[in-house]
């Protein structure tokens, strides 16, 4: 919750593949209006980001405030961007926001600040800031869901390399030429424990006569979320699918935690929604075999904290550290 007397006066923006999520609040996070819609780009960016406007307008409406009061507008957008220059370069989902001036357009159109942030970084900066990371000086966020996207918070700040690049531990190869990644790459982490690439395993290799298949009412429509369900219940095919993929997170942040020394390796969707019984003990006991003995103590590997919250969060916390970085 806000401190009192805090205005709320940042606005952020999540703008995803298939939903656009929008918040009103203040530095602390608190969340004073919020709203989503379905994405439905036009294929025209110069009416999507006119679209866009209207939405802030109408929200920090609510709040009786006109753009031009906001402090910063956080946008949260599928990467790879040009922070410096508020460009998005080609975001796949969005047709029609190649070099997108996403920056430029918003703020001529509010009259206020505007930010901008790969998703995957106000991901991290929303489990900084609000989340699982709160009040540390470094953490790694990795997002675990369809794909696997990373942010990287060192020494209290968050980093971006090339084009706000870093922290891809995605598409670290942990199996030379092993196999193909939606990137165009083999052997990332993302092809052993992605959502996509792990439903498209299991969908080839799940028993037909298997309890994930009864539970997913045939084999073509298993989801990782089956093999969680059956492990649950003590299935072997489902426990050794799943300690698979431990063992493959587990390579992935030994990698980050012998490069970078983080405080905390924060992961989200599929680790949080296994749990820690089925994800995060077996993580942590392949994790510490790893790492060198000093460092194990003081790492911490947690769930991500804000679940259906995040997109909002996103937003906000781009706001956030766009009004810290003009401080
Ligand atoms: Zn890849």
């Amino acid at each position: 919750m806000g401190k009192s007397g805090e205005s709320p006066r940042l606005l952020g923006i999540d703008v995803g593949g298939t939903k656009i999520a929008l918040a009103l609040g203040d530095e602390s996070g608190h969340v004073v209006a919020r709203t989503r819609r379905p994405t439905e780009p036009s294929g025209r960016i110069g009416d999507d980001l006119d679209r866009l406007a209207e939405d802030v307008r109408k929200l920090a409406g609510q709040a009786g405030l006109e753009p031009a009061e906001l402090a910063a507008v956080g946008v949260s957008l599928p990467g790879p961007l040009d922070v410096e220059a508020g460009v998005v370069l080609s975001p796949p989902n969005l047709p029609g926001w190649d070099r997108a001036p996403v920056r430029q357009h918003l703020a001529d159109a509010l009259g206020a600040p505007v930010y901008l942030e790969n998703d995957a970084n106000a991901a991290a900066l929303a489990e900084w800031h609000f989340g699982a990371g709160r009040g540390l000086r470094s953490m790694v966020y990795l997002t675990m869901s369809t794909g696997v996207g990373g942010g990287l918070i060192l020494d209290g700040r968050l980093y971006r390399g090339v084009l706000a690049s870093a922290g891809e531990i995605g598409h670290v190869p942990i199996e030379w030429g092993g196999e193909p990644c939606s990137c165009g790459q083999r052997g990332c982490l993302e092809a052993y424990v992605g959502g996509r690439a792990w439903m498209e395993r299991l969908r080839r290799i799940t028993p037909a006569e298997s309890h994930v298949a009864e539970l997913a009412g045939g084999r073509e429509s298993v989801r990782p979320e089956h093999v969680v369900a059956a492990a649950r219940s003590g299935d072997a095919f489902a426990l050794s699918e799943m300690a698979r993929w431990d063992d493959y997170v587990a390579r992935g942040i030994v990698m980050v935690v012998m490069a970078l020394a983080p405080e905390a390796v924060v992961l989200g969707t599929i680790a949080t929604a296994a749990g820690d019984a089925l994800a995060f003990e077996p993580i942590r006991r392949q994790v510490k075999a790893h790492i060198w003995p000093h460092l194990a103590p003081r790492l911490r590997i947690l769930p991500a904290a804000l679940g259906v919250d995040l997109p909002y969060l996103a937003g906000l916390s781009v706001a956030v550290e766009g009004v810290r970085s003009a401080g």
